[in-house]
């Protein structure tokens, strides 16, 4: 029930099997990391740094990042927190980034494409990413990865820093597709289950015409989530951060798939909790 997810939110998510999932928050500012706190996640899977660059008039400094990004980590008292780099693209535009309008913004110049063509924004965030690294449990990982020589530009930017670890977000078919092409250079994966499975089934997302198609755990979609979690291995962690990971027939799906780490919303923490003890 919801009372006994509420009262138990704080605990850790051990399966039937004995094993231990952890169940994380996706968050967009500082609010959100202390509602992520309060509901018991035991991580920020997520967190969308967008929020810091959207509806202004100029890119945040690399001190404004450090200062936002600890205070994410503050709110969490200690627990990990997953930084990705900025997701902005032709859907997200920044006002003081000339973008050329495209016919479709999905398929544009978005996520890593975006840093890669703004390297010096890029290069500012990931200072600042890896200061806060040195001070608190910080990881990094790139959205919209598609191509290896994407991740593997991405990485020679971020350079070699001791102790961080670094992953990349599936949410493009190809990447699920070549899993095992990308393992050489990631900690681990985190799969966005929005954006992939907008991409597998040319569903938009968000379009409320095509609900029927787009919500739920497409056999499609499960079937690289399965793909993905096999070329992981032992090596390389596999978590699930779209809002899929909530939905309580499909926890046991993925866990079943070899996901060993959940992100949902901060408010939807306890019951993906009770769903994987269920599980
Ligand atoms: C996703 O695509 O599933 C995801 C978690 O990232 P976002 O919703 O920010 O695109
Ligand atoms: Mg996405």
């Amino acid at each position: 029930s919801r009372d006994n997810a509420r009262a138990n939110a704080a605990k850790p998510a051990v399966t039937t099997k004995g094993v231990t999932i952890h169940v994380g928050a996706n968050i967009g500012s500082v609010e959100e990391a202390r509602a992520a706190a309060e509901n018991g996640a035991d991580l920020a899977g997520l967190v969308r740094t967008e929020f810091l660059f959207l509806g202004r008039d100029e890119a945040p400094s690399e001190d404004e990042q450090v200062a936002v990004y600890r205070a994410i980590a503050d709110a969490l008292g200690g627990r990990p927190i997953i930084l990705r780099t900025l997701d902005a693209g032709s859907d997200k535009p920044l006002p003081y980034l000339p973008a050329p309008q495209e016919a479709n913004p999905f398929l544009g110049v978005r996520g890593i494409r975006h840093s890669l063509a703004h390297r010096e924004m890029f290069a500012e965030q990931l200072r600042a990413i890896v200061r806060v690294a040195r001070e608190t449990p910080v990881s990094v990982m790139f959205p919209m990865i598609t191509k290896v020589e994407e991740l593997i530009e991405a990485r020679r930017l971020l350079g070699d820093v001791p102790g961080l670890r670094v992953g990349m977000m599936v949410e493009v078919p190809a990447a699920a597709l070549r899993a095992s092409d990308f393992t050489p250079y990631v900690d681990f994966f985190s799969i966005g289950t929005n954006d992939l499975t907008q991409y597998t089934l040319a569903a938009e997302r968000g379009n409320a015409d095509l609900l029927a198609l787009s919500s739920g755990l497409d056999p499609a979609v499960e079937l690289l989530i399965q793909n993905v979690c096999r070329a992981a291995g032992e090596k390389t962690k596999v978590a699930v951060c779209g809002e899929l990971a909530a939905d309580e027939a499909v926890v046991p799906r993925l866990l079943a798939a070899g996901v060993q780490e959940l992100s949902v919303a901060p408010a939807l923490v306890p019951l993906t909790k009770q769903a994987v003890r269920a599980t």
